[in-house]
């Protein structure tokens, strides 16, 4: 009754050459079949190449940002429509590797109305630091950033919506959050989805977990009923890894 959806985030990784070999082999890999939708996110200007070869698969492309402004003086910014033009169906907004780049919960917030408008589907990330969690405020913390994300977004559009529960403390460092912690945070984003837009709409939402995903501990973490998906950095990079999650997605 929800989509579960794998997504690739590349971050600063492989060249438009590199992400030609990279689909090349993902397609000589990929399962036949009905599977869950699969994205990957890649590098502004690896999108043209990963549009192309994935063309006649199930894999969608998606943008790690978009500006804010719909067009302007912005050197160096890309516009969601341009993003969407270029094949992209999705983009990552929020991640807390931008945040650390001085991305406010309000630029984030405007990045998603600007993405919906374009008809983009937006990954929001949220996460906790280890401080945070060792303090006790988990929850709250993410209660905030969830809130100021989605703030002014109407009723009709928040199914348009995917959320990633990325604790920062497991991002890279191989250390995964437990299926126990990753699924009470899920959960708990489902409920303030519940409470702001009603039961059916929570129930309908995409809820990804990330941080040091893999093939190894993918079917643990996707067998939580709260999580639906996930955001995968470095296992994301290499073919055979990322089809293996997939594979336990389904
Ligand atoms: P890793 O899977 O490399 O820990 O990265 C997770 C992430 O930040 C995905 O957005």
């Amino acid at each position: 009754y929800r989509k579960t959806l794998i997504a690739g985030n590349w971050k600063m990784n492989k060249t438009p050459t590199q992400t030609k070999a990279f689909m090349t082999e993902l397609k000589g890999l990929l399962p036949k079949g009905r599977w869950c939708d699969i994205a990957l996110c890649v590098p502004a200007v690896c999108i043209p190449a990963a549009v192309r070869a994935m063309r006649e698969t199930r894999v969608a492309i998606g943008a790690e940002n978009c500006n804010a402004h719909t067009s302007g003086a912005y050197t160096g910014e890309i516009a969601a429509d341009m993003l969407v033009d270029a094949g992209c169906k999705y983009v990552i907004l929020g991640h807390s590797e931008r945040r650390a780049m001085g991305e406010t919960d309000a630029d984030v917030n405007a990045k998603l109305h600007t993405a919906l408008d374009a008809g983009l589907i937006p990954i929001v990330c949220c996460g906790e630091t280890l401080a945070q969690r060792e303090s006790g405020v988990t929850e709250e913390w993410i209660t905030m950033q969830i809130k100021l994300a989605l703030a002014g977004v109407p009723e009709e559009k928040i199914r348009r919506i995917v959320i990633a529960y990325e604790p920062i403390w497991a991002i890279g460092t191989g250390e995964t959050a437990t299926p126990e912690q990753a699924e009470e945070v899920c959960q708990h984003i489902r409920t303030i989805i519940r409470k702001r837009f009603g039961s059916k709409n929570a129930r309908a939402m995409t809820i990804l977990y990330g941080g040091s995903m893999n093939e190894k501990n993918a079917f643990e973490l996707l067998a939580q009923p709260d999580i639906d998906g996930g955001l995968i950095g470095g296992a994301s990079l290499v073919p055979e890894k990322f089809v293996r999650i997939i594979e336990d997605a389904n």
